[in-house]
Formats: C-alpha cells, sequence, structure tokens
C-alpha cells in the first residue's frame, strides 16, 4: 500500500477525552472514531488488526475442532424468555421493538439461540461432542463506557458453546477451550493468564477468565509469579486427547492466580512471599462450564448410548476480539506510539522514501515494495513529499515493527536501513538482505 493513496487521518494533538494510552494512541494513530458512546468505526489501520486478530481466532478454533457458524446480531426477546434470562438480564440489554410491536434485542450473547439451534436439529448422542462458535457484534449497554475499545457498548466477539454427553465430556471441552486460548493469545505476544473467577449472569460452577496484566486493567488480579514464566510455545497438542488438554489445564492452574472476586487470602499465603504479586489485569477471555442450565430450561436433550434421554453438557467460551486491539496496545507501545508483535500488525513493514523525487530512491522502495508483495508481505510504502522526521514519527505513531529506510546516502553504498521499532537498533544491508530477513521473520 502506498501511503500517498491509503486513508490515515493521524492526529497530530492528545486527544483529551481518553484517558489511557491505548485509546489515545488508537485515536492519534487514525484507527478509530467514535461514533456515539461505546460505538466505534473502525478506520482502515484499526479493521486491519481487527481481521488480523479475528483470523488467528478461527484458525486457533478450528485446530481446536471447533465450528464456524454465524448468527445474528438481533434476537428474538421469546428465546430469552424461555431460560428466564430476559428479565434477569437488566438494562445492560438493548431492548428493541419492531413495527409488528414485537420484543427484539441486540444480543449480549448467544446461548438461547444456540441452544435453539442445538436443539432444533440434534437428538442424539451419536452427534456429540460438538463445539459451535461464532464471532459477531454484540452490544451491552455498559452504565460506563470507557478507554476506547476495550469497553465499548458495541464491541466484536468470539463465543462458542460446547455440547457433550455428561459432566466429564463437558470438562474435556473445557480444558480444549484453555489450551485453544492460550495459543491464541501467545500468536497474538501477549501473555494471557487463567485466572478462577466468578461466573456472573451467564451462570455456572467453572470459569476462568484469561488476564493481561497491565496498570490501567480494571480487575484486581493475585497471583504466583510463576505463573508468568509458563509458555505453550509450538508442542505439538492433541485436542482430542483428554489427558494432554488436562496436563495443560493441570500446568497452567498449579500457580495461584485469582482475580478480586474468588481471591482467598489464605491459600495465596501457601505461595511463597517473593513470588506473591498483586496487580492489574485486562479480561481478554473468559471459559464457562455451565452444566444443564439452559440444556434444562430450553429442553435441549439427547438420547444417550443406553437409551436414556438426558439434557446435554454445555459450557460457553469467550474471546474479547475488538478489547484484544487495545490490551494488546496497553501491552506493547512507548512514548512514541505503538509497538505491534508481527502476528497482528497492520502492514509488515514500513518502507521510508528519504527522497522522494530521486529516481534512484524512487525504484529502490518501488523494488522492495513489490518483493515483499511477491513474498506475501504487506508492506506501507511512505511515499509522500515530507520531512523525513514526520514519515519516522507516523512510522513509530502507527507502530509498524519493522521500517526499511532507503535514502541516497546508503544507496551509493549499496545499503538500505532496516529498523527494529521494538529495539529501535538499525542494521544497514543491501535489498536482498533486508527483504530475505523479514520473509524469515514473518514465515517462520
Ligand atoms: P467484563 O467483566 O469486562 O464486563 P464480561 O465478563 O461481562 O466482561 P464475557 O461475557 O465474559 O464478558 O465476554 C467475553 C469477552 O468479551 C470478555 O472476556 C471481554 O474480553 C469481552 N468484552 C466483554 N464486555 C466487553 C465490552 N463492553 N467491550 C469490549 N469487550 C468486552
Ligand atoms: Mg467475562
Amino acid at each position: 500500500m502506498r501511503l500517498s493513496r491509503y486513508f490515515l487521518p493521524v492526529l497530530k494533538e492528545t486527544p483529551s477525552e481518553a484517558q489511557i494510552a491505548s485509546h489515545r494512541l488508537m485515536l492519534r494513530a487514525g484507527m478509530i472514531k467514535q461514533s456515539s458512546a461505546g460505538i466505534y468505526s473502525w478506520l482502515p489501520l484499526g479493521y486491519k488488526v481487527l481481521k488480523n486478530i479475528e483470523r488467528i481466532v478461527h484458525e486457533e478454533q478450528q485446530a481446536a475442532g471447533h465450528i464456524p457458524m454465524l448468527m445474528p446480531t438481533l434476537q428474538s426477546a421469546d428465546l430469552w424468555r424461555e431460560s428466564g434470562r430476559y428479565d434477569a438480564y437488566g438494562p445492560e440489554m438493548l431492548r428493541i421493538r419492531d413495527r409488528h410491536e414485537r420484543d427484539m434485542l441486540y444480543g449480549p450473547t448467544n446461548e438461547e439461540m444456540i441452544t435453539d439451534i442445538f436443539r432444533s436439529h440434534v437428538t442424539s448422542y451419536r452427534d456429540l461432542p460438538m463445539t459451535l462458535y461464532h464471532i459477531q457484534w454484540k452490544f451491552r449497554d455498559e452504565t460506563r463506557p470507557r478507554f476506547g475499545v476495550m469497553r465499548g457498548r458495541e464491541f466484536y466477539m468470539k463465543d462458542g458453546y460446547n455440547f457433550d454427553i455428561d459432566r466429564e465430556a463437558a470438562m474435556h471441552a473445557y480444558n480444549r477451550h484453555l489450551v485453544s486460548y492460550l495459543r491464541t493469545y501467545e500468536r497474538m505476544g501477549l501473555k494471557a493468564i487463567p485466572m478462577r473467577a466468578d461466573s456472573g449472569p451467564i451462570g455456572g460452577d467453572d470459569t476462568h477468565e484469561f488476564l493481561i496484566l497491565a496498570e490501567t486493567g480494571e480487575s484486581e488480579v493475585f497471583y504466583d509469579s510463576a505463573i508468568t514464566d509458563l509458555h505453550l510455545g509450538a508442542r505439538p497438542i492433541d485436542y482430542d486427547s483428554v489427558e494432554q488438554c488436562q496436563a495443560v489445564f493441570d500446568e497452567w492452574t498449579a500457580p495461584y492466580a485469582r482475580t478480586d472476586e474468588t481471591h482467598d487470602e489464605a491459600l495465596f499465603e501457601e505461595t511463597p512471599e517473593e513470588r506473591r504479586r498483586v496487580s492489574r489485569g485486562i479480561e481478554v477471555g473468559q471459559i464457562f462450564y455451565f452444566g444443564t442450565k439452559y440444556s434444562e430450561s430450553m429442553g435441549a436433550k439427547v438420547t444417550g448410548p443406553d437409551g436414556q434421554v438426558v439434557p446435554v453438557h454445555m459450557g460457553s467460551h469467550g474471546i474479547g476480539v475488538s478489547r484484544l486491539v487495545g490490551a494488546i496496545i496497553e501491552a506493547s507501545h512507548d512514548d512514541k506510539g505503538i509497538i505491534w508483535p508481527e502476528g497482528v500488525t497492520p502492514f509488515a513493514c514500513g518502507i521510508v522514501n528519504l527522497r522522494q523525487g530521486d529516481s534512484e530512491c524512487d525504484a529502490v522502495c518501488a523494488q522492495i515494495e513489490a518483493e515483499l508483495m511477491t513474498a506475501g508481505l504487506d508492506p506501507l510504502y511512505d511515499d509522500r513529499d515530507e520531512r523525513a522526521g514526520a514519515k519516522f514519527a507516523t512510522m513509530d505513531l502507527i507502530g509498524l515493527p519493522w521500517r526499511i529506510t532507503v535514502g541516497p546516502r546508503g544507496l551509493k553504498n549499496g545499503v538500505v536501513e532496516l529498523t527494529s521499532r521494538r529495539t529501535g537498533e538499525s542494521e544497514e544491508m543491501s535489498v536482498e538482505a533486508a527483504v530475505d530477513r523479514l520473509v524469515q521473520i514473518y514465515t517462520s
């Protein structure tokens, strides 16, 4: 992409309404524009990051054997009356009446709708286990929408639902989700810690929230620092293996890690004092096992192997896709701007032409752009007639992890400069070497 043809409305001034770094930076980098309280348009740069996060979520869900689908944003109130949540949900639910005076709502979550789909089509244990998920906009009329996309009213969420024959099978689904979530967040360059949490209005027994440590987080968290040393890494996982998923669950739940809702000081004190941490965190996901809560009230039953008809055991599992855009920035920025992890960056690298209009500089920039694109990478070429300082400031603000700088002085020696946004370190090398390095970084 050529910057001269792109739509990147960066702001020079720091917007006064933004209280935290990610919100400020998303506005300044031209990623979002507020349309009304807690509701945002995703401008091209923000949209690219959102889609990258969404893609990683899809890939990891499907790697775990979960089936993608799509349910609507608008739901009928009748389904929610069946489960009893229409009245229970309260003012966070946006209630709408259509022209025929039918009660509708903008879905805050989809347990009822998915249970209805399931009960309409599945009647035998032979179709289990099954996990269906979708990534769809949700609406919750939060009392205090704030921090930009981190606590929006309209937000993008992956929500998945498992259907299993009994509690034991549903607990495997729970563990499988835990493992796939760890992998999902690691691919985004994040350390998200599963913490025992409280189930809230979804209802249920077992639940873990995934939190990213950040001072601006809304939850208070208590944890054993040993948990921050754990990595899933590239270890192969067989998601059908009960033992493997259980082993990862055990590894990540052995160290103490809880949110304030479930914190138990006496238990915490069993952790050696030097490893005890009290901090703040951003919730980027949550997994629940809630048994037969919805299947009983809504009649989602299957015939078991012994011929008996039993309600299915369910759980629901959410990832805050749009919140993650802000959360990643909270975890990865400096005073110049955003620092995108390679996994989610909107462009693989920036190309800065120090002398636009110089035929050699222009030709080399165009060559780098073309070679990167041929290799399947997506560069952003700053081809504007601007001062070098302004070009660097824009690149630093929008946070592309790599920058190739092309100038007449370097070209005399046959080199360009490759700079890491994270470390600030620059290295001079040939065009081929720079392209090779980037291809290696993005394909390894
Ligand atoms: P919170 O406690 O932050 O209000 P929640 O526990 O009500 O969130 P869940 O129902 O668990 O939310 O939804 C799954 C995920 O969706 C959350 O982990 C979070 O990342 C994201 N999410 C929830 N509410 C919002 C919101 N208002 N804006 C953006 N993302 C949200
Ligand atoms: Mg939650």
